[in-house]
């Protein structure tokens, strides 16, 4: 029997020399593809069929050399996504990352730290405590206040059920929702961001819970309509438990009254939660701060630094001003972990039990560019809705919406095709990505500015491709 283990699998672990090149080709490659997407088509222009067929090549039993493996994927990004990479991507929330997050990505691809514990990696929790500490202060919750990366808005929302829940009933961490003396309720707006359901549905509450409250009719959730319901709920004898408000709809950008949804969950005992997930980046912006009044009377927030901050995806925030709860509701035992009195493990006070170093793209975005950087980078885009709803207004198009962040919610001018068919025909066009949306029950084209770098040269040519559509 051979003394030597078998060497490493080289397609796995390549020679240094190897590596060094394809880290070379990957920058290369990829900022070639970067520059060509800006002045090619948003929308994909992938031959699906042949797409497929070459996927179906890989067949996993013959190995594939590594470099063209590289350059055969990044075609198929360069060509089979819509690109929010592209300054005429006035889609979704999604952004083009920032280069700092897309650093963070490449070192905590390196050192794979695992933030499950701080025993394991020190000074990455200790990175990612600093900051949440430093958003939570920025949104004005007291100095207590704590809180962890999230993959998204969903987990941290989801996040914000399970603690109301926890604090709520303490029977509730062992016998889950036949602990409380009724059905549940959980209040949001109609306008709420439609993962809510699935929240109450995976947290055993149910989706019949979930209290979609009438807006305002400038897609507001109306305080009154939101007491009257809690207040008819308890009457029935159901247990109201969270009131979600949202900073920042996803249809129309807007504010729900913050200070009044607080005073209602104040006056009834329950988890007051704000969903920022977008709009939480205006806290940045002394300048636009202000909209977000009342945000610091949270039990928790929803930040993600995924969008409106513009790090790559998979980067969302909870922060809440009760840790001991997090605690309470995460709380479990294992001997196995490497631990560390002086700080808090995050696999004792989250979801996630293996987790990746999220926070270091915002880290190093903010470090970077600083509050004033990033209060640049919204006002900036707000600037850019400013300028598309000008140039619309003037052709004759209306808006539904009053908001003042970077969301717009447009209306063709009379006599118009559908906005569906607008949407389709400037998407087909490839000129520009806007989306189709409801606001206050009206059909209307949604533009939101998401990248960090749209010129009004962009601007124009999006308007163009609006009115050549009508
Ligand atoms: C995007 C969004 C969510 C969901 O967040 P993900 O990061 O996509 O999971 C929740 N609420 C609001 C208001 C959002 O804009």
């Amino acid at each position: 029997m051979s003394e030597e283990l078998p060497p490493p699998v080289p397609a796995l672990f390549p020679a240094r020399e190897l590596r060094v090149r394809l880290d070379d080709l990957l920058t290369r490659e990829l900022a070639g593809a970067g520059e060509r997407v800006a002045r090619g088509s948003v929308t994909p222009t992938l031959d699906m069929a042949r797409f497929r067929r070459e996927l179906a090549g890989f067949d996993f039993h013959t190995p594939c050399p590594i470099e063209p493996l590289l350059e055969w994927t990044i075609a198929q990004l360069e060509h089979g996504v819509t690109h929010m990479t592209h300054p005429r991507y006035f889609g979704l929330f999604n952004p083009a990352a920032g280069f700092p997050s897309q650093c963070a990505d490449r070192i905590a691809g390196a050192f794979n730290p695992q933030l499950a514990s701080s025993g394991s990696s020190p000074a990455p929790v200790e990175i990612e405590a600093h900051l949440i500490r430093a958003i939570a202060q920025r949104a004005g919750l007291p100095a207590e206040a704590s809180g962890h990366f999230t993959t998204g808005g969903s987990e941290a929302n989801y996040t914000a059920l399970v603690c109301a829940l926890t604090r709520s009933e303490p029977r509730y961490s062992d016998e889950g929702v036949r602990a409380f003396a009724g059905p549940l309720a959980v209040y949001t707006s109609c306008e709420c961001q439609p993962a809510w359901f699935k929240i109450v549905h995976q947290a055993g509450v149910g989706r019949a819970a979930l209290r979609l409250i009438a807006t305002d009719g400038q897609g507001r959730m109306d305080a009154r309509a939101l007491a009257h319901s809690v207040a008819h709920d308890r009457k029935q004898g159901r247990v109201p438990v969270l009131i979600s408000a949202t900073a920042g709809t996803t249809g129309g950008g807007m504010v729900d009254p913050l200070a009044s949804c607080a005073q209602i969950a104040r006056e009834h005992g329950l988890w007051y939660h704000v969903d920022a997930a977008w709009g939480g980046a205006a806290l940045c912006s002394d300048r636009l701060r202000g909209l977000l009044a009342g945000i610091e009377l949270a039990d928790s927030l929803t930040i993600d630094a995924h969008k409106w901050f513009a790090t790559t995806m998979g980067c969302g925030m909870f922060i809440t001003r009760h840790p001991a709860v997090l605690s309470e509701a995460f709380r479990v035992r294992a001997d196995f972990m490497p631990s560390n009195a002086q700080s808090l493990d995050p696999y004792l006070n989250t979801l996630q039990w293996s987790r990746r170093f999220m926070g270091l793209r915002l880290f190093l975005a903010l470090a970077a560019a600083g509050w004033q950087g990033y209060a640049a980078h919204v006002e900036r885009a707000v600037e850019v809705i400013e300028r598309v709803k000008a140039r619309l207004l003037a052709h004759g198009w209306s808006v539904a919406n009053d908001s003042r962040l970077a969301v717009l919610c447009a209306v063709p001018p009379p006599g118009h095709p559908g906005v569906g068919d607008i949407v389709r025909c400037v998407r087909a066009s490839g000129r520009a990505w806007v989306a189709c949306a409801t606001f206050e029950g009206r059909e209307v084209l949604r533009v939101c500015a998401t990248h960090g770098e749209t010129s009004l040269a962009d601007v124009d040519e999006l308007v163009a491709a609006l009115t050549a559509a009508v």
